[in-house]
């Protein structure tokens, strides 16, 4: 069975190909397609709203079941910001350097036990007959102090997971506590329970 995923992002292709491959689950991605997708406009008010608008928009486009996340980063002290905004902290277009450069600054003086942050990722997965669910993965951490490591992608240099900073540890190890693995995973659960039976 081929899955489309709603992504421009080969990071996050690539690690969605490491948790859907076990089920024997082919990933393609919009560079596979001949025509581009429209852009659509991510207006939900919840990151699982963000995942649903997109992976709906996917499946009427390629008529594939179609998997999309939304994901960001909620840092205590900002309030939860930024939130459904991550992507566009720094302005736009998305800028991963400026975003973490952004953060620094904002964060600047916050002590260490108080730059408690998680990542969050909601995926939905829509299907060509009209089904749909979304799962939500967390990933609770700390927001370092400098960057670190040239490893992930995003905010990975400043995020200080249980297992060390995200942009210093190994794709493994990122899957096995990251917010994205959770929430694929809990994908993987529901699709092989309920969706790819027979
Ligand atoms: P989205 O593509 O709209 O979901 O944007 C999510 C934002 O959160 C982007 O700025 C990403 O760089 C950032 N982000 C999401 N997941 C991760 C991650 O695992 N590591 C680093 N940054 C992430």
């Amino acid at each position: 069975m081929t899955f489309f995923v709603a992504t421009k992002n080969e990071g996050k292709k690539k690690e969605l190909l490491r948790i859907l491959m076990p089920l024997g689950i082919d990933v393609i991605s919009e560079k596979d397609l001949k025509e581009p997708l429209d852009d659509v406009v991510e207006d939900g008010t919840s990151f699982e709203e963000n995942a649903l608008i997109k992976a709906r928009a996917a499946c009427i486009a390629t008529g594939l079941p179609s998997v999309a996340d939304d994901s960001g980063l909620c840092v205590d002290a900002l309030g939860g910001a930024p939130g459904i905004y991550t992507a566009r902290f720094a302005g736009e277009p998305s800028d991963s350097a400026k975003n973490n450069q952004k953060l620094l600054r904002v964060m600047s003086g916050v002590p260490m036990e108080k730059r408690t942050a998680r990542f969050v990722s909601a995926v939905a997965c829509v299907f060509p007959d009209g089904r749909e669910f979304t799962v939500r993965g967390e990933c609770e951490g700390k927001i370092a102090l400098e960057l670190s490591g040239t490893k992930g992608f995003g905010y990975d240099p400043l995020f200080i997971s249980e297992l060390g900073c995200f942009g210093e540890i190994s794709d493994e190890e990122k899957d096995s506590i990251s917010h994205r693995g959770a929430a694929l995973k809990l994908l993987r659960t529901k699709l092989s329970e309920e969706y790819l039976k027979g």
